[in-house]
């Protein structure tokens, strides 16, 4: 997802990161944002104040910056989470591919709005998800043993809810 070689996609801030690093200035005389117009009279990076503005937003998102991505995924979400359909002020912006899979240093595409409850759920699913991965390649034996102690859980709950 992530191709520049600046940017850690297993870290939510990107440190040190410059516009210039993102969106590097153009030998031929076009504009940085990638729009592909040409400069013209005194421009040395952008086209427009338009490109510039983008640019500068899309580089705040991929360096991790809370406001500028809470703000973009406003305007998109408008405070509705996209799992429940709640709309609440407690809102939190999520990484949909989680950090520790790659999904650092991303775009705003790999955001979503969810509300407090199903970003709890979501995140304690990861971590879950996380923490098994990693046994897992460590340690097959003890992945095994999980799944054993993980179906343990689930049979005694299962028994807890049929008994009155
Ligand atoms: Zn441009
Ligand atoms: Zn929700």
């Amino acid at each position: 997802m992530c191709q520049n070689k600046q940017l850690n996609p297993f870290s939510r801030i990107q440190h040190g990161l410059r516009v210039r690093d993102l969106f590097p200035m153009q030998l031929n005389k076009k504009c940085a944002c990638g729009c592909g117009n040409g400069l013209v009279g005194r421009q040395r990076m952008w086209f427009s104040e338009d490109c510039k503005q983008k640019s500068y937003q899309e580089y705040l998102v991929i360096l991790g910056d809370r406001d500028t991505i809470r703000h973009l995924l406003y305007s998109i979400d408008q405070g509705a989470c996209r799992h429940c359909g709640l709309i609440t002020d407690t809102w939190e912006a999520d990484h949909i591919l989680p950090v520790y899979k790659g999904g650092g240093a991303c775009s705003i595409e790999n955001f979503q709005t969810l509300c407090y409850d199903c970003h709890k759920q979501k995140t304690y699913l990861d971590s879950r998800e996380a923490h098994n991965e990693t046994i897992s390649l460590h340690d097959p034996l003890k992945s095994f043993s999980r799944c054993l102690k993980d179906l343990g859980e689930r049979t005694i709950f299962a028994v807890d809810t049929s008994t009155p």
